[in-house]
């Protein structure tokens, strides 16, 4: 740290009586922020506004959901003379997610101050558009470097009327590689500017920045001893690395998380994990760098609104983004860097709200974690993994309530009277046929992992089908971690678990009734019910034959994809598609032989996923 730099730490939290009205913001301010329910200034905002408002460059640091967002957002509305209609504002942030939400946010700021204008400029979306809006008058700009850049060499956006330049995610921006691109839009700027810098880490480049760039700027720094008071549940698990997956389901289950945020240190990690989730039947998307930015959008609308409800991703790809009502999240690894662990369970536990924080640590992890504690001053409590009757408890509590709600909403359901006669005809007892109901419906089965063979403890001896697979970098869906591996390859027994919630959808239900039938035709005498299962997997995989489908992993296909196009266009049972291995450019499949010629025929010139594939036999 830079001598001349005058550091103020925030250890607590700013005085509650604090208001936005002592901080001699203007009456539209006031109105807005009461608008968007701020009560009091956020630390940083408390600490923040007031210099910047007097005009000085300020570094600021604090965690994300901190409220840097108007800590910049309203200095910079302030200053705006709305009769100039240049750019006075630059804030550049590292994703066009994040200058899309800090956008939106400094419009709801600037809700009352009129003719203020704000606009996003970032890469993927028409430069067309963005140079008519900056043509129209924008008075502050939020970009993304590369697309400021872009709009400079154009000469779409002059910077000669920019007062206040802010970089947003400073540390972010960097490792991004957005260092030059940054220096060279700072050098074209005006000398007489405030330069503002937030950053939720402060390294040797993040310093080098400021002080070529800044004059005199005073740090403003928000500590993360909030932690310690947080209503964030914070336990730990001592879990075999091949256990991870399962453990983490039985905690979903246990505590019937809804949404939640799993993290993990490595990309090609995202993917696996995700996989494994789906398989199971958890409604799971990954975030990784790799995702273009509409596919990054995608996923986070569809974890904002619910559709998804676990989100995995890597720290980097998760930075900045900004979701309420998380309810939990999850250190699948254990990060390498404290900061990361304050950052990740910091997204939990948000306005007022109680959140959780399970970290899974495995035996080589265990130094690690002991050192975050040391850094957060926390000391972690170690939890019990829910034994799997645990989890059989849970699933009937909540299997018993759903069929309570179903037979008391229903008024149809006379429609299925006959088929339990039909049933009992057939030889089952009412008993049995329950039973058998109750088994699919919560989709439960005993699995390698055995309450004993979760934890540190013992060795494990693993039984694993497609290690080699994954080594190799593809993705053979019958990896060790799913639920009973005897049945493991077939991609019907994945459509038929219950979603997290618990519920079979129409689809799924379908399916498994189609495939009853099946069966039945070939053998309709008691105990045709279970016979898949009773059959010896090898004789399964002499019946299949291997088909070769051009859409991989770089189309985002997955197994769902490819066996509800199969079994949707040749209409077959979802249930007798075998093996699937997602490659990158394609995708290997076992359909039975005697349905090869009909799948052939039916996806011919057809499309997955609206790609147009080719599907041939494989040699
Ligand atoms: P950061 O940039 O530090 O990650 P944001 O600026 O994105 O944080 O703010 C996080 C969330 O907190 C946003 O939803 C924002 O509207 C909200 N927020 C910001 N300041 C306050 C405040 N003073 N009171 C209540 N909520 C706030
Ligand atoms: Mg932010």
């Amino acid at each position: 740290m830079t001598p001349e730099v005058q550091e103020q730490e925030i250890n607590k939290p700013a005085s509650p009586q604090l208001t936005f009205a002592d901080l001699n913001v203007s009456e539209e301010i006031l109105q807005a922020v009461t608008e968007m329910g701020f009560e009091h200034p956020s630390p940083i905002q408390a600490e923040a506004i007031p210099p910047i408002m007097d005009g000085r460059d300020v570094i600021g640091q604090a965690q994300t959901g901190t409220g840097k967002t108007a800590a910049f957002g309203i200095p910079a509305i302030e200053m705006i003379d709305v009769a100039d209609r240049h750019p006075q504002v630059l804030v550049l942030c590292p994703t066009r997610e994040l200058a899309l939400q800090v956008a939106d946010e400094i419009r709801k700021l600037s809700k009352f101050k009129r003719g203020v204008r704000v606009e996003a400029i970032y890469g993927g979306d028409s430069i067309e558009r963005q140079i008519k809006s900056l043509k129209s008058g924008v008075h502050i700009v939020i970009g993304t470097p590369g697309r400021v850049m872009d709009h400079m060499e154009r000469r779409t956006l002059k910077l000669d009327n920019i007062r206040m330049m802010t970089l947003d995610e400073a540390d972010e921006m960097l490792d991004m590689g957005f260092r030059e691109d940054i220096e060279s839009i700072l050098e074209d700027m005006p000398e007489e500017r405030q330069t503002i810098l937030f950053s939720a880490t402060m390294s040797k480049p993040i310093m080098a920045i400021t002080q070529r760039f800044q004059k005199d700027p005073v740090l403003v720094k928000v500590v993360k001893n909030e932690l310690t008071n947080q209503n964030i549940e914070q336990v730990y698990f001592e879990v075999k690395p091949k256990a991870k997956v399962e453990v983490m389901c039985r905690l979903i289950d246990m505590y019937s998380l809804k949404l939640l945020l799993v993290f993990c240190n490595q990309k090609k990690r995202v993917d696996e994990i995700v996989e494994d989730l789906q398989v199971r039947g958890y409604q799971a998307e990954g975030l990784h760098g790799d995702l273009r930015q509409a596919q990054r959008n995608n996923v986070m609308s569809k974890f904002r609104s619910g559709v998804t409800n676990i989100l995995v991703a890597t720290d980097v790809a998760a930075r900045g983004i900004d979701v309420d009502n998380v309810d939990a999240v999850i250190n699948y690894d254990i990060p390498l860097d404290e900061e990361y662990y304050v950052h990740r369970i910091g997204r939990t536990g948000r306005a007022g709200k109680s959140g959780k924080a399970f970290s899974l640590v495995g035996k080589d992890e265990k130094y690690r974690f002991r050192e975050i504690q040391n850094y957060t001053k926390v000391k972690v409590e170690k939890g019990v993994i829910p034994t799997f009757e645990d989890i059989v408890g849970i699933r009937k509590a909540r299997f018993i309530d759903q069929v309570r709600q179903t037979i008391e909403s229903s008024e149809d359901l006379n429609l299925y009277n006959d088929l339990l006669t039909a049933l009992q005809h057939s030889g089952f007892s009412t008993e049995q046929v329950v039973s058998a109901l109750v088994k699919r419906g919560m989709g439960l089965e005993k699995n390698e992992f055995s309450d004993q063979n979760l934890g540190h403890d013992e060795d494990r001896r693993e039984r694993r089908g497609g290690e080699r697979d994954s080594r190799f970098g593809r993705d053979r869906f019958d990896r060790g971690g799913r639920f009973d591996d005897r049945r493991g390859g077939r991609a019907g027994d994945r459509e038929e678990r219950p979603r997290r919630d618990g519920r079979f959808g129409d689809r799924d239900d379908r399916r498994g009734d189609e495939r009853r039938s099946d069966d039945r035709r070939g053998d309709s005498r008691r105990g045709s019910f279970d016979r898949d299962e009773n059959r010896a997997p090898r004789e399964r995989e002499a019946n299949m034959t291997r088909l070769f489908v051009s859409i991989g992993r770089r189309d985002f296909v997955r197994p769902g994809d490819i066996v509800g196009a199969i079994a949707g266009e040749a209409n077959i049972p979802g249930s007798s598609i075998g093996h699937i291995d997602i490659f990158d450019k394609h995708t290997l499949v076992d359909v039975p032989r005697d349905m090869v010629n009909r799948v052939l025929d039916a996806m011919e010139g057809n499309t997955i996923k609206g790609k147009r594939v080719q599907i041939e036999v494989s040699r």
